[in-house]
């Protein structure tokens, strides 16, 4: 039995993930990505895909989203 870091659940398959040589344990998808997903600096959504970041390490979501904050020249990174 382990306990979910973000909503304190006990679950039998709670499952860890290892982000910069850390520990992580989360019970859901729902609270791993609540503690790990990046936001995107336009829309703010979830970066759930791949997404896009400038050169300058700022996350976007889209292309489209990085474009109307006036940072162009970038490719979506799973094309
Ligand atoms: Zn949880
Ligand atoms: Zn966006």
């Amino acid at each position: 039995m382990a306990t979910c870091e973000i909503c304190g659940n006990q679950y039998d398959k709670c499952f860890d993930v290892i982000i910069g040589g850390k520990r992580r344990t989360f019970d859901s998808f729902e609270c791993a990505i609540h503690a790990l997903a990046p936001t995107c600096n336009h829309c703010g959504c979830r970066i759930l895909g791949h997404g896009v970041e400038s050169k300058s390490g700022v996350m976007f979501c889209s292309v489209h989203c990085a474009k109307n904050e006036g940072i162009g020249g970038l490719q979506d990174r799973a094309s």
